[in-house]
């Protein structure tokens, strides 16, 4: 019986019926081409992780990568260095002076 090849669309004889291809050469680019053209999403979780703003914690200089919109830090990585920021250098009296 006779085939048609799907890649280079010679007619071609074929003895054992699961032979799709003329020859070994156009299986591979056959295979090639199937491969490829299969577009895999890549790593969808790093684009959900979309960066909106960087900058670097003006207390302990961490740097702060905000990726959520609801996320309104600006200057702090967290409350408590904001806190520590702005609490005064004179205030850290240390009590126990023993
Ligand atoms: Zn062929
Ligand atoms: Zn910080």
């Amino acid at each position: 019986m006779s085939k048609i090849c799907p890649v280079c669309h010679t007619i071609f004889k074929v003895r054992n019926n699961h032979h799709t291809y003329c020859c070994s050469h156009c299986r591979k680019i056959h295979h090639k081409t199937v491969y490829y053209d299969k577009k895999r999403p890549e790593h969808k979780h790093v684009q959900n992780a979309k960066i909106i703003r960087m900058f670097y914690c003006h207390k302990c200089k961490k740097q702060v990568l905000v990726t959520d919109e609801k996320d309104r830090r600006k200057k702090f990585c967290s409350p408590r260095c904001e806190k520590l920021y702005w609490k005064h250098p004179r205030q850290k009296i240390i009590k126990n002076t023993i």
